[in-house]
């Protein structure tokens, strides 16, 4: 069956296929932090669920280029550098490190390309220049250019793709300078913002003048950059379908004339007990406020992937307990099978083929996690029954650890263990075989380049693939 995703700009289920001739490559961007503060629960559950489609596209083989940008200058970012007395790069470093950091408390994969957009200025100015000779956007008065809404429509173009914008009920021709508005305002939005007083030290020198960029603009000009002018999927929580991501794609479509993205998929919101979240009611918090409170990153990363990524999700505190005893559940039938397998080789053992396809089946119902999970609990069940009745051979031992192990690459939650091979290398492992039995050895090849880098070299044998640490 073939992977079926909600795609926004359709509003319907679909069946995913790359634009890539070869069916291979997939290009995948995910708005990133905005670093002027820490990020909180509702931003982890955006950015675990990115995490979610891009190993569920390993999984099913695939080659994905991960971009997720770093926006390192902003309105919200400009105040507060202000405010702190301190340089742009400063205050922004400070919050990507432990952005960066936080990202791997929660086992997500790091993306291919993180460009920051203070590392783009040349290429957002030319995108803003493309729009400019296109008669799309214009040098206001104040010295700002705008993108033009009325323009855009007039070259054929559809403004509201995402979202169903109703032209005649709404304000049009107005002009925004700050980069979030209202729904009800179709307004001109500033991508080109001129230097103003309070900007201070943060300023670039452009065609129109001194100023900076506006968000839109960043993302449109760093996804376009790397990936293309047409690309497979863009990522984000629901709060940035409009205008954010209707703004991106205006952009990038003005300046192109080429289709921007392919399949845009967005997460939903998240509560916190059964309410918004807000630091008022004392329900907000940051991953490191959960990590203060004992929790670990992996029991928030289980929270966070047990709810569809299309419903809200109600985060709570008794939530995470549940986690906790979840994963317990897991990690013990899973030290059980390595006593059973010890004396075996894991490295010439076959997952269990049936239940891995339940497994992929599941994922490939638009990520339906839910039933996802009951397959691998009712695995676990399983298994432990047979281990109650001594009935679980090691060779049977070797393939349910290595029937975790495939569950493990979409999943991420890297089992504590006792021997010396880490469960990211043993699903490395694994997806290298996997590659393998695919003939894509190219894939098969940069998957050993990988575990090389981590310090591991993986050896052919008659008995199969080892792994030996460096
Ligand atoms: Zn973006």
């Amino acid at each position: 069956m073939a992977l079926k995703l909600f795609n926004t700009l359709s509003r319907s289920i679909q069946d995913f296929v790359p634009l890539d001739p070869a069916g291979k490559k997939v290009g995948m961007y995910c708005c990133g932090p905005t670093v002027y503060d820490f990020a909180h629960i509702g931003n982890w559950r955006t950015f675990v669920f990115g995490d979610l489609v891009r190993r569920t596209l390993e999984f099913k083989g695939y080659t994905v280029t991960h971009v997720m940008n770093i926006t390192d200058v902003e309105d919200k970012i400009i105040k507060h550098v202000r405010e702190t007395k301190t340089s742009l790069r400063e205050f922004t470093g400070k919050y990507e490190a432990a952005f960066l950091e936080d990202l791997k408390t929660l086992n997500c994969l790091l993306p291919h390309h993180t460009p920051h957009a203070t590392g783009h200025i040349a290429d957002i100015i030319s995108l803003i220049e493309k729009l400019v000779q296109r008669g799309i956007a214009y040098k206001a008065a104040d010295g700002s250019v705008y993108f033009s809404i009325e323009k855009y429509r007039g070259c054929g173009c559809t403004y509201g793709q995402l979202l169903k914008l109703n032209f005649d009920e709404m304000k049009a021709g107005e002009r925004v300078k700050s980069d979030e508005y209202a729904k009800e305002s179709v307004a001109d939005f500033a991508l080109w913002k001129a230097r103003v007083p309070e900007d201070g030290d943060v300023f670039w020198p452009s065609p129109w003048g001194e100023g900076r960029p506006g968000w839109h603009i960043e993302c449109s000009a760093m996804s376009t950059k790397i990936l293309g002018p047409s690309f497979d999927l863009h990522l984000g929580g629901e709060d940035l379908i409009f205008p954010h991501h209707e703004d991106e794609i205006a952009q990038s479509e003005g300046a192109t004339g080429k289709p921007f993205v392919k399949y845009w998929l967005h997460g939903a919101f998240l509560l916190v007990e059964g309410k918004k979240m807000s630091k008022s009611l004392g329900n907000f918090f940051t991953l490191r406020d959960l990590l203060a409170k004992g929790f670990t990153g992996r029991e928030i990363r289980y929270a966070l992937l047990t709810a569809h990524y299309r419903e809200t999700f109600n985060f709570t505190l008794e939530g995470l307990q549940g986690a906790r005893a979840s994963l317990a559940r897991i990690d013990e039938c899973v030290s059980k099978l390595r006593e059973i397998e010890k004396a075996g080789n894991w490295t010439s053992a076959h997952p269990d083929a049936e239940i891995l396809k339940k497994f992929a089946t599941t994922l490939d119902d638009d990520l339906n996690v839910s039933a996802a999970w009951a397959v691998v609990f009712d695995w676990v069940r399983e298994i432990n029954r047979r281990i109650a009745t001594n009935s679980l051979t090691a060779a049977e031992a070797a393939t349910a650890l290595a029937t975790w192990a495939n569950f493990d690459i979409v999943l991420g939650l890297e089992l504590r263990h006792s021997d010396n091979l880490p469960e990211e290398i043993l699903a490395l492992g694994f997806a290298r075989q996997e590659a393998r039995k695919r003939k894509d050895f190219k894939r098969a090849d940069a998957i050993r380049d990988e575990l090389k880098a981590k310090g591991w070299v993986i050896e052919d044998t008659p008995k199969g693939p080892k792994l030996k640490k460096l």
